[in-house]
């Protein structure tokens, strides 16, 4: 039987038997041992599935990968050290020197950082459309060489909302994957894979961790893509890998497998970005109240962009599920129970202004940080984004006076009057 959403958040990944740990074990072991040489080499030829070297894979990992392989509704998962590494691996497992990607304008700045600049000089180059264009100026930044699609259900901090449909729609028609970064929405309030996206990426280090313990990321293959269909453009997935005795991944592993197992025994065997068993535990302890929390992020983000819509000291609320937001109607359609907690608003008077206005609150601290237990904010004119002039920063779509505030899983009442308070101590 397949429980629900709320039971797997509690649940998947490990079933343990009689007399064994209710609570997932941490294998805090490098190595594993073996009887003779013959069978450690069967795991080396990926001829059996096991345990050798935690640079590769560790049971306790694996454990909470199957949770959220299981939450996405995935067919297979893997954990990596940070959403950064994830974000590479999922990419860099079929693009190479000379592939391109089409990738929406209004992503992560790391994730930008990582795609526009370091995959540039590894020779994948890229194409940015705003996530907003039309299907025929999708299709127009498509190429040849165009191996994957990348967007953010929820955009950080941008909160655009991606149409899942219509990226994954050009990108079946071109013969690519779509790779959804879900970290804002969680599986709890989004699943990509049911509106078509085939590689699932996280950062767990916001919601899923949710309490700011643990840096991590982790990657879903939904098992959906026909990878042989299009052998040409994936010769890493479709022809033999020397470096494994010749096994081809997408005939030996199929639909299901072949993504995941390449990218942990090629990937992960070369970089290593690895998370360890006591992240991977902290995270589970997140993930078992994911279902719980995210309703109450939910609630108290509504409740304060609605609050921050009345003060006329606000210019402009963003807020996918707020009355008005330019993403309202997206955000009807793949976030019916709510997006996230993050909220933007920019304030009159610009930096100065919202200098003061963070000066002035109590409750909610200034961290470069969001998707936690506690509520913070930033400005990013006079942070993140310290070096840019008031005319870069307006180019850019990020006004001096912008706030980004995350809220956490206080009193939605206790927010309010603290954002009040420093509202009053402004005048
Ligand atoms: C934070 C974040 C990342 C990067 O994750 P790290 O765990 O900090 O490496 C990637 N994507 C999104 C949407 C994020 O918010």
């Amino acid at each position: 039987m397949e429980y629900r959403l709320n039971t797997r958040c509690v649940q998947a990944g490990y079933t343990p038997g009689g007399g064994e740990p209710r609570q997932i074990p941490i294998i805090q072991s490098t190595t594993f041992k073996y009887d003779t040489s013959e069978d450690m080499g069967k795991l080396f030829d990926l001829e059996a599935s096991g345990y050798f070297y935690s640079r590769l894979q560790n049971p306790t990992c694996d454990m909470v990968a199957a949770k959220i392989a299981s939450l996405e509704g995935g067919a297979a998962g893997m954990l990596t050290s940070s959403g950064q590494a994830a974000n590479f691996f999922a990419l860099f497992n079929i693009c190479e020197c000379g592939s391109h990607i089409v990738a929406s304008s209004s992503i992560y700045g790391g994730t930008f950082n990582l795609i526009a600049v370091t995959m540039a000089k590894m020779g994948i180059e890229a194409t940015f459309v705003s996530p907003d264009c039309t299907e025929e100026e999708l299709s127009a930044a498509f190429k040849d060489n165009t191996r994957a699609v990348f967007g953010e259900t929820i955009a950080n901090p941008a909160l655009t909302v991606l149409d899942i449909e219509k990226f994954a729609k050009a990108a079946h028609a071109h013969g690519v994957p779509l790779i959804v970064d879900n970290t804002f929405p969680t599986p709890v309030n989004c699943r990509p894979i049911e509106w078509g996206a085939d590689i699932v990426t996280h950062s767990t280090t916001k919601y899923m961790d949710g309490h700011g313990s643990c840096i991590g990321g982790a990657i879903v293959d939904a098992g959906h893509f026909d990878w042989m269909a299009h052998a040409d453009k994936f010769p890493g997935l479709c022809t033999p890998d020397e470096s494994y005795h010749g096994i081809t991944y997408a005939e030996k592993f199929g639909k299901e497998g072949a993504f995941i197992t390449k990218c942990t025994a090629q990937l992960m065997r070369d970089f290593g970005c690895k998370q360890s068993p006591q992240d991977a535990y902290v995270l589970n302890l997140g993930l078992e109240s994911l279902h719980v929390r995210m309703p109450r992020h939910v609630e108290n983000g509504q409740a304060v962009a609605e609050y921050l819509q009345t003060r006329p000291e606000v210019a402009h609320v963003s807020y996918p599920t707020l009355k008005g937001d330019k993403y309202y109607e997206l955000a009807a359609k793949y976030l019916p129970n709510g997006g996230c907690g993050v909220v933007s608003f920019e304030l009159k008077g610009g930096r100065a202004a919202a200098e003061k206005f963070m000066k002035g609150l109590k409750l909610a601290a200034i961290e470069t940080h969001v998707a936690d237990a506690r509520t913070c904010c930033l400005n990013p004119a006079t942070s993140t984004h310290r070096q840019m002039t008031e005319e870069q920063l307006n180019a850019a779509g990020i006004p001096a006076g912008l706030v980004r505030m995350s809220c956490g899983l206080e009193d939605k009442a206790d927010l309010i009057a603290d954002l009040e308070q420093a509202f009053a101590g402004m005048a």
